[in-house]
């Protein structure tokens, strides 16, 4: 799994707590298990709840692992540390205000997907003045100044949809004060959120990853007496 504090990939195989037998959902007994571990490059916790449904009869047996099934829908695992990690936070490479009202919107999107809404409105107000692709206060006009960058066709399509998911037309304070609460559509705020993190990849992940790639290549090139390479 990736973890939800830096998005490195980890390997460490989680620490599996059994809590017992808890409830019945639909005549099955549930089982709950709590899932530890710490990631090996930030250190931080993560910590999962996992809930297996069993047939009334079954015992299991002392080490029961809820592995047996991790695709089945008679296990079920929610992250509760980092609260709100269903979703990924911004990747590192994220300016930190902007990574902040993101990874909120993520906190608040099951209990208020309004607040959520509005804070990924405002998020990508201030992505797209950050990265100078526009300087228009009013939202629809900042998302039409991206539109006419030439964007990726799935990211621009996306993007111009987040107008008509969330009825701009109808709502022009949407555009006007992005960060205002409103009521949402259907959709809405996890379509905000979608959107922001392929503008977080276009914009911010893959231009880092490019300057690595180029920044090792130029040390090689270095090394033999090379001239570095153009800069995009
Ligand atoms: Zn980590």
């Amino acid at each position: 799994m990736k973890c939800p504090h830096c998005q490195t990939a980890c390997s460490r195989s989680p620490n599996v707590s059994n809590l017992g037998r808890v409830g019945e959902i639909d005549g099955k007994v549930c089982f709950w298990s709590v899932e530890v571990h710490s990631c090996p490059e930030c250190r931080k916790p993560v910590l999962s709840l996992i809930q297996s449904l069993l047939e009334p009869d079954s015992i299991p047996t002392v080490g029961f692992s809820v592995f047996r099934h991790p695709d089945d829908d008679r296990t079920r695992k929610s992250v509760v540390v980092p609260r709100g990690a269903a979703r990924p936070l911004a990747p590192p490479e994220v300016p930190a205000d902007i990574a902040s009202d993101f990874n909120e919107a993520c906190l608040v999107l099951v209990d208020s997907p309004k607040a959520s809404a509005a804070l990924s409105r405002r998020c990508l107000e201030h992505l797209l003045r950050e990265r100078k692709v526009s300087t228009e206060e009013n939202l629809s006009r900042a998302i039409e100044d991206a539109l006419a960058t030439h964007l990726p066709p799935n990211i621009g399509d996306n993007l111009d949809a987040i107008r008509n998911i969330g009825n701009f037309a109808a709502h022009p304070q949407k555009s006007e004060r992005s960060g205002e609460i409103l009521d949402v559509e259907p959709g809405e705020a996890e379509w905000n959120l979608d959107v922001l993190e392929s503008l977080f990849d276009h914009y911010y992940v893959q231009p880092a990853k490019s300057a690595a790639r180029r920044e090792a290549l130029d040390k090689k090139l270095a090394e033999v007496g090379k001239k570095p390479m153009k800069q995009p």
